[in-house]
């Protein structure tokens, strides 16, 4: 393809750079990305694996009051440290106001037509740039062990169903027919059809191939110091290494890193960084049940999602600022959640252990779109627990609104909505 198109500088190589360059790239865009670390190196390869499409955001009634019963019980889903943070008790009021029905309305009227078309384009890329990823579209169930996980699960059910998604609820038999390494603990369920999973290490190294091979010019170990602007118009971006990167337009796709790139042009980002875990247990006698699809534990959140030979178990959410700290009690939790399930789970050892940071935003929905004041400077950004769902389809609507200047799906993503 002929490059008439801008050049853009793409900052952060997790899901949504790489999506953002990718489709930056394919629109005719010349297209450097530059990651400090390596691709992946932040919540984008370590994850769950699961396209979640249409789900509603973190906010939801009552959360923050159960968020400060349990936050002195490190082995609770959603956990915030007792520590002196500002900037995160504000953040966790902001975030307290959107726990209403209201809102999770007004979510859903964003986020269920997004994930149609994430669903979408998912198919599409990975058929088109013939990604190997374990991409299986056959959905996943959301397991209940207690009647009142079960009423919670079926609320979210007909939400999904008033907004066009086809969940199934299930009883325990059903369930256990359907999967039978769930145990007699299992009350009951959703299956939720539309849903898919893949490996998401292998999915972004293949679409960072894809960008490669179309022309995107990828930067590795080498951060962005600064973003340069000039009469209300950015001009590039400086690397640590003190190159000068000319560019139209900069994209800020920095995750749960995005804040300090932000404030130099006085935009709110209003991101915490959700920490969350995984461990893979190799499938075996002594090992992780030989799942058939995907399995979400409804009370505890944890994800077990089959990848190749191993499952991955997934999830917790931990508010203790911005660290890699590993929490023996966060791991084990994962594991006494995924063994009350499925009561055949051995004692391998788990084959791989990682935690990683999640770009959480205060009312739930991403932060996408033109940072008001600065001609040529974008933010794609506070995808939460979405950012791999959300990912190729907040890629194509950066690359639209670069390019072609609009897309209407940004508007009610817009970074300058917190003022
Ligand atoms: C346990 C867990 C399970 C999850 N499961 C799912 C799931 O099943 N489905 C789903 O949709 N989502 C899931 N998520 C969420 C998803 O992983 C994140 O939303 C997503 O990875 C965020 O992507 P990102 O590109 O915004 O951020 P990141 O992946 O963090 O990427 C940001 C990148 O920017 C780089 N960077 C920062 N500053 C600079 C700088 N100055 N210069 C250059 N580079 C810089 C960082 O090194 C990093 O690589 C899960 C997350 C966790 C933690």
């Amino acid at each position: 393809m002929s490059r008439s198109g801008p050049h853009v500088a793409v900052v952060g190589g997790g899901v949504i750079g790489v999506s953002v360059a990718y489709h930056l790239t394919r629109a005719g865009a010349t297209v450097t990305l530059v990651e400090r670390d390596r691709i992946g190196a932040g919540a984008s390869s370590g994850n769950a694996g699961t396209v979640s499409a249409g789900h509603p955001p973190l906010n939801r009634p009552g959360r923050v009051r159960r968020a400060l019963v349990d936050m002195l019980d490190p082995a609770s889903p959603l956990y915030v440290a007792p520590r002196w943070d500002p900037a995160l008790w504000r953040w966790l009021i902001g975030f307290a106001r959107y726990c209403t029905e209201e809102h999770v309305e007004h979510c859903m009227r964003v986020m269920a037509p997004l994930g149609k078309d994430a669903l979408a384009l998912f198919d599409e890329v990975i058929a088109e740039e013939r990604i190997e990823c374990g991409y299986r579209t056959e959905g996943y169930y959301d397991v209940c062990a207690t009647e009142s996980g079960l009423e919670g699960a079926r609320h979210e059910a007909d939400v999904l169903q008033r907004h066009g998604y086809g969940p199934e609820t299930l009883n325990g038999d059903e369930l256990r027919r359907r999967e039978p390494a769930l145990g007699p603990r299992t009350v009951g369920g959703v299956f939720y059809p539309e849903a898919a999973t893949l490996d998401p290490a292998r999915f972004l190294s293949g679409l960072v191939r894809a960008a490669r091979q179309r022309g995107c010019v990828v930067r590795e170990r080498v951060a962005v110091s600064e973003v340069l602007e000039r009469s209300g118009r950015v001009r590039g971006v400086r690397t640590t290494d003190g190159d000068a990167i000319a560019a139209d337009a900069v994209v800020l796709t920095t995750g749960p890193f995005s804040k300090r790139l932000a404030e130099e042009f006085r935009i709110r980002i209003l991101v915490q960084p959700g920490k969350g875990y995984h461990r893979d247990i190799e499938i075996g006698p002594n090992g992780a049940p030989k799942l058939g699809i995907a399995c979400v534990l409804n009370e505890s959140s944890v994800f077990c999602t089959p990848m190749g030979t191993r499952v991955r178990f997934a999830g917790t959410m931990e508010f203790s600022g911005e660290n890699e700290v590993v929490r023996e009690a966060r791991l084990r939790q994962l594991t006494r959640a995924a063994r009350a399930a499925f009561p055949d789970l051995g004692t391998a050892r788990p084959v791989s252990e990682w935690c990683g940071l999640r770009p959480v935003s205060v009312d739930g929905l991403p932060i996408v779109g033109p940072v008001p004041g600065v001609d040529g400077l974008h933010v794609a950004t506070g995808h939460g627990m979405l950012g791999l769902t959300l990912g190729p389809v907040t890629g194509q609507i950066v690359a639209r609104l670069v390019v072609d200047g609009d897309d209407p799906r940004a508007e009610p993503l817009a970074p300058g909505r917190f003022g």
